[in-house]
């Protein structure tokens, strides 16, 4: 069956310094508490190392926010999925609506980083989202099937790894949270275009997260959709508190 997750995006926050202490706080709240959902905190390339020395992997993973496309070589500045993996960290975003819009990242490349990842043991948090206009023009369902469609070349084998994470760019960072019902018709629709792809068993054990503007308060209500498996957090991921009560929003 598929897996509850709880991921933080940690975006270009924190210090060095200021991670490591986010990521201790976070890592020693969690410790011996029970919990009914995986938790995975991406962080800053900076971060990783350091951060992976602080947590207990076996109570939270660690992923980065991006990789490379390429495998290695002259691309000066960037970093490679086999770097993400040599610092301990075992998963990577990809695909964000703000590595879309601002560094017009396209399906060819995401399609190519989904598969470094996949290549070097990273799992993809792949996301998928429709903008504003998109929204309110209707197109919203055509837009994130074909932005979903982008990975139906990977084998079977391989799409079963990857982590789809639904995040209206409306409601990322704005306050603006889609309501449960809308969440779940989206989830509900990512996981027929995977099932029309490779079936009903695999569709069911994708873990499918919502994003945007999620906190404590609204969790639980989004969460209890039974195609809602989680949520991927931005700006309540940046106190320990907040991600912790997001995290509760399980038991
Ligand atoms: C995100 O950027 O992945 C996100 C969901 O941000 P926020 O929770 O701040 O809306």
């Amino acid at each position: 069956m598929r897996k509850n997750i709880v991921a933080g995006n940690w975006k270009m926050n924190t210090t060095l310094q200021e991670g490591v202490e986010l990521a201790n706080e976070i890592n020693t709240l969690l410790e011996g508490k029970s919990k009914n959902c995986e938790v995975v905190i991406c962080v800053p390339f900076t971060h990783l190392t350091s951060v992976n020395a602080v947590i207990e992997p076996s109570i939270i993973g660690l992923g980065a926010e991006n990789c490379s496309e390429h495998e290695s070589g002259a691309y000066t500045g960037e970093v490679s999925a086999s770097m993400v993996k040599s610092t301990g960290a075992t998963h990577v975003i990809l695909g964000h609506s703000e590595r879309r819009q601002y560094f017009g990242e396209n399906n060819e490349q995401l399609l190519a980083k989904t598969k470094q990842a996949l290549a070097n043991g990273l799992t993809p948090i792949f996301c998928v989202g429709e903008v504003l206009e998109e929204r309110e023009n209707g197109t919203y369902n055509d837009v994130v099937r074909s932005q979903v469609e982008a990975l139906f070349s990977l084998s079977a084998d391989d799409f079963a790894k990857i982590i789809i994470a639904y995040e209206p760019v409306w409601a990322i960072g704005t306050g603006k949270t889609a309501t449960a019902e809308q969440a779940q018709d989206m989830h509900a629709n990512i996981r027929h275009t995977i099932e029309e792809k490779y079936g009903k068993e695999l569709a069911d054990n994708t873990s499918i997260l919502y994003g945007g503007s999620c906190k404590p308060g609204n969790a639980p209500e989004l969460f209890a959709k039974p195609d809602v498996d989680g949520g991927l957090i931005g700006g309540a991921a940046l106190k320990a508190d907040s991600f912790i009560g997001i995290i509760e929003a399980f038991n």
